[in-house]
């Protein structure tokens, strides 16, 4: 690899970025104002773990408060740093604009492998840094609020939650400190996999666009196109499998930590999941081809690549092998400013991390909502959904007797047609919603102008438009 001229996930960021403003026309100095990142907390902290202090180190970046709360996840992985922590929080900036989620863009980091320590001590040490971020207002319901990202799940959240709680215990809004919880900590049905779904969304919605589907260079609808998943994490694994069982995607890759499986014929991603679970890792798997090089199976042939691990596996030194027509960024940066320009001249269509992940931020806004309005979604409206539903079907009923033969109600119809929609259902049809118009607002600028010619630079125009328009409206 070519160390010197590979930027830094920051810096790659930061390329994107200044490739995007160049084409608008902004006043002077507020370019900067919106790139740089606001302020980076640093923690050291102590816990007492088996006979000794152990010292931990951890961050809460805030990039920008152009509205607030800012919101972002936690990252827990032992290569956390400040550049990586600041890089996140900016694309949480412009992701939450770019699909209309109020808020500003933060992002946290604890350095930790939750692999070495038991629940019990994983309890500690993120209450511990939950204290510490609380006690400075980097944890709060109306000004930051973090989510799962790496390493991290409902189980942390709900620590964090009732951290937060115990050191307010008058704030009746306590619980919307945090998303991503379990459903019976506060939690919205539907967030593990919002991110995962949202990828799958966004899918859809590409493929419902001849013109993009042409561009990749392919055509067709999602069904039999094979697929080549990194990280079969919380995203990952969701976004695989719903593509697979949902839209008749074949998974021919999976990618982990430990190496990688490949079969041509498709990989049963519940199972690989499974086995992962039980093994710590995809060694072993039968029924599949195994390779130690992993990151070789980013190269092999395939209609759609999706990295959703870790940032910058697609960088100057293999973006030429990528033979994938389409690469859906599920992980945030797995493609460095560097690889990004070598995939453009090569055709290959990029679907943007801010966009393509926003499924997570996204369902979370709907849970920080329903926390500050303590009802859950659907609750007052879908027995009177259903009493008027009826009211239709028994008009059909009467219809139907009257027909006999000529005309009958479809068999299923009945069933699904009475069913109100509860909270999943209203969880789901927000973030399809949320997701196609995003993803149309990306792709009219990608369309529409001569200068743009890929869907990341539209999709920064489009968010930093609308943060720009903040700060005018607001001032600074
Ligand atoms: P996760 O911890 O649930 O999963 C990550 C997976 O990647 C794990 O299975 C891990 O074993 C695997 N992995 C680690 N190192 C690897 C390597 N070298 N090669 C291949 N696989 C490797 O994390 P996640 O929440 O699924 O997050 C994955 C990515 O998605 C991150 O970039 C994160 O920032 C982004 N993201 C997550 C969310 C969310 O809601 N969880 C939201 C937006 C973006």
């Amino acid at each position: 690899m070519n160390a010197t001229k590979e930027p830094t996930f920051r810096e790659s960021v930061d390329l994107m970025f200044n490739r995007a403003v160049a084409l608008m026309d902004l006043p002077p100095g507020l370019e900067e104002k919106i790139r740089v990142c606001n302020a980076t907390y640093t923690v050291r902290f102590g816990v007492r773990l088996r006979g000794q202090i152990h010292t931990f180190v951890g961050y809460r970046s805030v990039h920008s408060e152009h509205m607030e709360p800012v919101k972002g996840g936690i990252r827990y992985a032992l290569a956390v740093n400040q550049d990586e922590v600041e890089a996140l929080a900016a694309l949480m900036t412009y992701k939450c604009a770019l699909v209309e989620a109020p808020f500003g863009g933060s992002k946290g980091g604890l350095c930790v492998d939750p692999r070495e320590w038991d629940e019990h001590e994983m309890e500690r040490i993120t209450r511990r840094f939950a204290y510490e971020l609380a006690k400075r207002d980097l944890i709060h319901p109306s000004q930051n609020v973090p989510a799962p990202d790496m390493g991290t799940s409902e189980r942390e959240m709900a620590w964090i939650a009732d951290q937060y709680r115990r050191m307010n215990t008058t704030d009746i809004n306590a619980r919307a400190c945090v998303t991503g919880k379990p459903l019976n900590a506060g939690g919205i049905a539907g967030r593990v996999e919002a991110t995962g779904r949202g990828v799958q969304y966004a899918l859809r919605d590409f493929f419902r666009h001849p013109e993009d589907i042409a561009a990749a260079g392919m055509e067709g609808t999602l069904d039999g196109k094979r697929v080549i998943v990194q990280g079969l994490g919380n995203v990952g694994f969701h976004a695989g499998k719903f593509l697979q069982e949902e839209d008749g995607a074949r998974v021919t890759g999976i990618i982990e930590h430990d190496g990688a499986l490949y079969n041509d014929e498709g990989l049963d991603v519940e199972a690989v999941r499974a086995w992962i679970i039980k093994h710590g890792g995809v060694t072993g798997f039968p029924d599949a081809a195994h390779t130690a090089e992993g990151n070789a199976v980013l190269e092999h042939d395939c209609d759609i690549l999706i990295p959703a691990a870790l940032e910058g596996v697609i960088n100057m030194d293999n973006a030429n092998r990528i033979k994938a027509s389409l690469i859906i960024e599920a992980a945030n940066g797995p493609v460095t400013a560097g690889a990004d320009d070598i995939l453009r001249k090569k055709g290959v269509v990029i679907i943007p991390d801010m966009y393509a992940n926003a499924g997570g931020v996204t369902v979370s806004y709907f849970e920080w909502v329903k926390n500050l309005s303590h009802i859950r979604f659907g609750r007052m409206g879908r027995r009177q959904e259903e009493a008027r539903h009826q009211l239709l079907i028994d008009e059909l009923h009467k219809l139907d007797d009257h027909l006999g033969d000529a005309w009958t109600m479809s068999p299923d119809f009945k069933e699904e047609y009475l069913r109100g929609a509860g909270e999943l259902e209203l969880v789901r049809s927000g973030l399809d919603d949320t997701m196609r118009t995003a993803y149309r607002a990306m792709r009219e600028v990608w369309h529409a102008r001569d200068d743009v010619s890929d869907l990341r630079t539209a999709a920064y125009l489009v968010s930093i438009d609308k943060v720009a328009a903040s700060y005018r409206a607001l001032g600074l």
